[in-house]
């Protein structure tokens, strides 16, 4: 299991589970709400959502950005993330997870999970 690259290529915010939920776009690229809800264009009275890695138009959904698809895979990502730092010894280890460069999740989050 590889973990999801958790950071919007746009703003390179991390994804959380708030103003920055990873949302997917009709091409299948992922960006935080919060971009999306910034790249708004009008074309021929109608509101797309062009992809800033494709240029591929997604029509906006009723209610915005936040109508779109969540990215299942990065969501997961963050919640694990979000539970595994709620302590602060649990996030130095997750610093030091992530400072390894290892995207051996369950073994990481093993590491993590035992200074709960
Ligand atoms: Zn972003
Ligand atoms: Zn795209």
């Amino acid at each position: 299991l590889l973990q999801p690259d958790l950071v919007c290529i746009v703003c390179f915010g991390s994804y959380d589970l708030a103003m920055r939920l990873p949302r997917r776009l009709h091409c299948g690229h992922t960006f935080c709400q919060a971009c999306l809800k910034r790249l708004d264009t009008v074309i021929n009275e109608q509101v797309w959502i062009p992809c800033p890695q494709c240029r591929q138009n997604t029509p906006r959904p009723r209610g915005g950005a936040a109508g779109l698809d969540l990215d299942l895979a990065s969501f997961l990502g963050v919640k694990a993330q979000q539970t595994c730092t709620s302590s602060g010894l649990c996030s130095i280890m997750f610093l030091f997870a992530q400072s390894q460069g290892s995207c051996d999740w369950q073994r990481i989050k093993a590491l993590i999970c035992c200074c709960m």
